[in-house]
C-alpha cells in the first residue's frame, strides 16, 4: 500500500520560478517540499533560454509581465551579486534598420518611459554605428539595465534558500494526480520509483510547460479556469570567432518573440536566437528540441539585416526551448496568470500559466505575489 505523509507546503516544479516561489515561502516559515519529476533543477525552460535580465520595455503598461520583469530585476540583480552568482549588466541595443522599424522602435521608448524602465535613451544611427562599427542600423534605443546571468547557478542558489530556512527539494518525484480533500487540503500522488501520497494545506503549480497537465489531473477543481496553451519553438544558432559586438543587440520584435537577437554566453561567445516557430499542437511531451539546420537560412537573412559581415558558415545549430503561450500567433501576447484563489476560489492553491518571457527575471517578483496568493486565508 502507497504511504502517506502530510506537509504544510508543496511546490511543483523546481525551474527558476518553482524554486523562488520555494524560497520566498521557507522565508516564511512554510518549510516547503518541492517536487521534481527531473534528475535536477531546471531541466525544462528553466535551461532552455538567453539567459538574460530584461529592462521591462515592450511589455503593456500595467501588465504582470511589466510590473513584475522590472520589480524582479531590481530584486535579481542585488540577489545575484550577495549569493556570488555570476550576471554582466552588459546593455542591450534595440536597433532599426528602416523607416518603418525606426518608428517601432521609438514607440518602444516611448513605452519604456511609461513603464518606468530606468536609463533608456535614443541612440543615432551614426552614434551606433561609430560605438559598434559592425552594425548597420538606422537608430537604436539603449537599455543600459539589461544584462546577462548564469541561470542555473542561480537556481543552485534559490535551493541553497530552501533548505537553510528548512525546505527540501525531491528530485524524480512526478506528481500523476491531485485531489483538493473535502477538509480544503490538498491530496498529492507521485510516481516514480518510491510512489507516495502527500497531504498539503498550501500547493504551487509551477510546471512550467506542464502547468496545465497538472491542473488537468486535479480531482474536485474546475479545469476550466485553466487558459487556452500553445506552444511555440524557439532554436539557437552559436557563432564561432571574436564577439562582433560589445553589448546584446536585439532587433525590432516579430509575432510571438523579440525578434532574432544577438546574446552573450556566459563564456562571452555570440549566439543568435531564438526565432519563433508555432507548434501545431500543445503536447510538451511531444516537443522535438532537436535544432534543424536548415533554418539557419532565415538565421542569416535576419541577422545580416543588422550584421551585414556576418560570414557563410558561421552560423552552428545549438539549442532550443519551448514557450508556454496562452495566445496564438497574431494575436496580441497574453500576460502572465496567476491564479490564486481569486481566481478560481480555492484557498491555498496557485497555478502559474504562460510564465514565458520575462519569467527568469521576473521570478523573484512573481515569488512575492505567489507567496502573498497562497497564504490568504
Ligand atoms: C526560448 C526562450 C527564451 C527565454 N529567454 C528568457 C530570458 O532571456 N530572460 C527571461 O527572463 N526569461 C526568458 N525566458 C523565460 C524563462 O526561461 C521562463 O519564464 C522560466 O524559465 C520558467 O520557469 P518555470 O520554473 O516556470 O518553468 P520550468 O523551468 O519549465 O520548470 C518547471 C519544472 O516543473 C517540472 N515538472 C513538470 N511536470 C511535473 C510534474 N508532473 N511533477 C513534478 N515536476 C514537474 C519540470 O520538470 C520543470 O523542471 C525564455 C523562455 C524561452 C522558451
Amino acid at each position: 500500500m502507497t504511504d502517506t505523509y502530510e506537509t504544510e507546503c508543496v511546490v511543483i516544479g523546481a525551474g527558476a520560478v518553482g524554486l523562488a516561489c520555494a524560497a520566498e515561502l521557507a522565508r516564511r516559515g512554510q518549510e516547503p517540499l518541492v517536487l521534481e519529476r527531473g534528475q535536477g533543477v531546471g531541466e525544462g525552460i528553466s535551461s532552455r533560454n538567453s539567459e538574460v535580465v530584461h529592462g521591462g520595455m515592450y511589455y503593456p503598461t500595467g501588465s504582470l509581465k511589466h510590473l513584475l520583469c522590472i520589480e524582479g530585476r531590481r530584486l535579481l540583480y542585488p540577489y545575484l551579486a550577495s549569493r556570488g552568482v555570476f550576471h554582466r549588466k552588459c546593455g542591450k541595443w534595440i536597433v532599426a534598420t528602416s523607416e518603418r522599424e525606426d518608428s517601432e522602435i521609438a514607440a518602444i521608448l516611448v513605452r519604456s518611459e511609461k513603464n518606468g524602465v530606468e536609463g533608456m535613451r535614443a541612440v543615432s544611427g551614426a552614434e551606433a554605428r561609430a560605438l559598434e562599427p559592425n552594425l548597420n542600423c538606422t537608430s537604436a534605443i539603449e537599455s543600459p539595465e539589461t544584462g546577462i546571468f548564469d541561470s542555473h547557478g542561480y537556481m543552485l542558489a534559490l535551493v541553497g534558500d530552501i533548505e537553510a530556512n528548512g525546505g527540501q527539494v525531491a528530485f524524480e518525484t512526478p506528481v500523476v494526480r491531485a485531489e483538493l480533500l473535502a477538509d480544503g487540503r490538498f491530496m498529492l500522488e507521485t510516481g516514480g520509483t518510491d510512489g507516495t501520497r502527500l497531504i498539503c494545506r498550501t500547493l504551487i503549480n509551477s510546471a512550467g510547460l506542464h502547468a496545465h497537465a497538472i491542473a488537468r489531473a486535479f480531482h474536485g477543481y474546475d479545469f476550466d479556469h485553466a487558459p487556452p496553451f500553445k506552444l511555440a519553438k524557439g532554436s539557437y544558432f552559436g557563432c564561432a570567432g571574436k564577439p562582433a559586438f560589445s553589448r546584446l543587440i536585439y532587433p525590432a520584435p516579430v509575432d510571438g518573440g523579440l525578434g532574432v537577437h544577438l546574446t552573450l554566453d556566459l563564456a562571452g561567445r555570440m549566439r543568435f536566437g531564438p526565432d519563433v516557430e508555432w507548434l501545431d499542437h500543445s503536447d510538451p511531451a511531444r516537443v522535438d528540441y532537436t535544432v534543424d539546420p536548415k533554418r539557419s537560412e532565415k538565421f542569416y537573412a535576419a541577422i545580416r539585416k543588422y550584421w551585414p559581415g556576418l560570414p557563410d558558415g558561421a552560423l552552428t545549430p545549438d539549442y532550443s526551448g519551448c514557450r508556454p503561450k496562452l495566445s496564438g500567433s497574431g494575436e496580441p501576447a497574453a500576460d502572465f496568470r496567476i491564479e490564486g484563489p481569486e481566481a478560481h476560489g480555492v484557498a491555498g492553491l496557485v497555478h502559474l500559466y504562460g510564465i514565458e518571457s520575462p519569467g527568469l527575471t521576473s521570478s523573484l517578483a512573481i515569488a512575492l505575489r505567489v507567496a502573498e496568493a497562497a497564504l490568504k486565508r
